[in-house]
């Protein structure tokens, strides 16, 4: 393996869409080494497939990757070195790669038309010959003379000549000796004068100085090509690590049609803390003993190795995402729990600028009584719910609020009773808090009644709150405030 002194990395994702999750995880992974072994992290867009270009996603991707907190030393939006760090900015690097090959012979002209090579396909999958791919119609024919035959396009493409005895076996970091199938004379310029991926990565790669290419698995077949196209340029061949792919439950590739999570986005949606998130990814590349899942990016940096990483393709189980981001909730402190939902709800858009004061300090206050049982920051706003309504608005609720009907109607008999004791009993309480709070009601409710606590609680908390299930009690109704209660209390009697 190179040096690692200089070891440099790169993510290169294509803007095609909102960011896949896999940018990420592949970012993750690049940037661990590239840190480890104390080199650089570079960012490349590699916008050359015109047809799929997304305008808007090339800013999504530095955003939900700055969001990880994944960031790189090289890049479109901040320089360096091997700028353009955009393909599309680079086309005229490539072009002179391209006439080199033709000229020394490992590359050719191919003037087919679309629909000749369609055709081709469609009656080689009928005659299930062996031979599939291009059949080298145009190889060493002049323009005229190919110009005189069916299926004739104005526009060539370029086309690599590869040998038979193209080498199909190559190293891989992480899956040692790794075989290929035999490519096909792959199309390296395209007829609207962009490369493919193929040339623009091997010329970018070799001139970015990459030492190490860590990619999806899914570039194994293509990585034979790559190696031809090295060799003919006469330029090292980079260390190659081809991680494996996110699956689904039903081992299926992850895909954006079939999984919601397969958007990046989708996670800072959804209330995930990112440092969760960069934590769920590396576990599912780099799985680790039972108990020490838990780890920091830092960490996971300091122990990296290639031979720990997984090379069968990872299950996407997004109930450990959900524990993972439990345990990060909890470990922040309650002031950071409060401004990380405050963020969340303004990336959401559910606050806008202007967040009336009580708002913010009723998520400050009730951060920490919601903490133990918070699974995502977006389940923060509805557990809060009846702390930030003001009480008509919660009281209008009685009548249009379908779930608060029900939890009124599950409520027994003696709720009345109990609710008439609750209010004289706290009507009279000098310190409102919650302990004095839970004493208080305990004596009047559950000793005084003789009730067990679950029946003794339930209608105050249904009358407080609006449902069954909530947040804690006494803690609740010590932030939501005497009068308030008192006036709930009353108004469910
Ligand atoms: N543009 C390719 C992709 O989005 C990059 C593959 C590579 O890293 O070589 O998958």
């Amino acid at each position: 393996m190179t040096d690692s002194t200089g070891a440099r990395l790169r993510v290169a994702p294509s803007p095609t869409g909102d960011p896949h999750v896999g940018t990420a995880y592949m970012a993750l992974f690049n940037l661990a080494y590239a840190r480890k072994a104390g080199g650089k992290f570079a960012l490349r867009i590699e916008d050359t497939d015109r047809a799929r270009f997304r305008e808007d996603s090339e800013q999504q991707i530095f955003e939900s990757l700055r969001w990880l907190g994944l960031d790189w030393d090289e890049g479109p939006d901040v320089g360096g070195p091997y700028a353009p760090y955009r393909q599309s900015e680079r086309l005229e690097t490539y072009r002179p790669h391209v006439e080199r090959l033709i000229a020394e012979g490992h590359a050719y002209y191919c003037w087919c038309s679309p629909q000749r090579l369609a055709e081709l396909r469609d009656a080689q999958a009928k005659s299930k010959q062996a031979d599939t791919g291009y059949d080298r119609l145009c190889l060493g024919m002049t323009r005229d003379e190919r110009a005189k035959l069916p299926g004739f396009s104005d526009t060539p493409v370029v086309r690599m000549l590869i040998p038979d005895d193209a080498p199909l076996t190559f190293s891989d970091v992480i899956r040692g000796a790794v075989k290929a199938p035999r490519p096909d004379d792959q199309v390296i310029l395209k007829a609207d004068g962009f490369p493919t991926y193929h040339l623009a990565v091997v010329v970018d790669d070799h001139l970015m100085g990459i030492t190490h290419v860590v990619r999806g698995e899914e570039w194994i077949s293509s990585t034979p090509k790559h190696i031809l196209l090295y060799r003919w340029l006469g330029w090292d061949v980079p260390a190659f690590a081809h991680m494996p792919l996110l699956r689904n439950q039903d081992k299926s590739k992850i895909s954006k049609r079939k999984n919601p999570a397969a958007r990046l986005l989708w996670f800072r949606e959804r209330g995930y803390l990112p440092e969760a998130l960069r934590n769920f990814l590396q576990l599912m590349g780099y799985p680790c003993e039972e108990g020490h899942e838990v780890t920091s990016f830092a960490e996971f940096v300091d122990g990296f190795e290639w031979s720990k990483v997984n090379t069968v393709g990872p299950v996407f189980d997004l109930k450990k995402l959900d524990w993972l981001n439990g345990a990060y909730i909890r470990a922040l402190s309650d002031d950071e729990l409060a401004a990380r939902i405050e963020e969340h709800l303004r990336y959401a858009g559910t606050w806008g600028e202007a967040v009336p004061a009580r708002h913010r300090e009723i998520l400050r206050q009730g951060a920490p009584i919601i903490k133990e049982r918070l699974v995502t920051l977006d389940e923060a706003l509805p557990k809060l719910g009846f702390l930030l309504a003001d009480d008509d608005d919660f009281l209008a609720g009685w009548e249009s609020d379908e779930s608060m009907r029900e939890a009124r109607g599950g409520l027994r008999d003696d709720a009345v009773q109990v609710i008439d004791a609750a209010v004289d009993a706290l009507a009279g309480l000098a310190d409102w808090n919650a302990d004095a709070l839970h004493e208080t009601l305990q004596a009047a409710l559950v000793d005084g009644l003789a009730l067990k606590p679950k029946f003794a609680f339930a209608p105050v908390r249904v009358a407080v709150t609006g449902s069954r299930v909530s947040p804690p009690l006494f803690e609740s109704m010590a932030i939501l405030g005497r009068d308030s209660c008192l006036r709930r209390l009353r108004a469910l009697r």
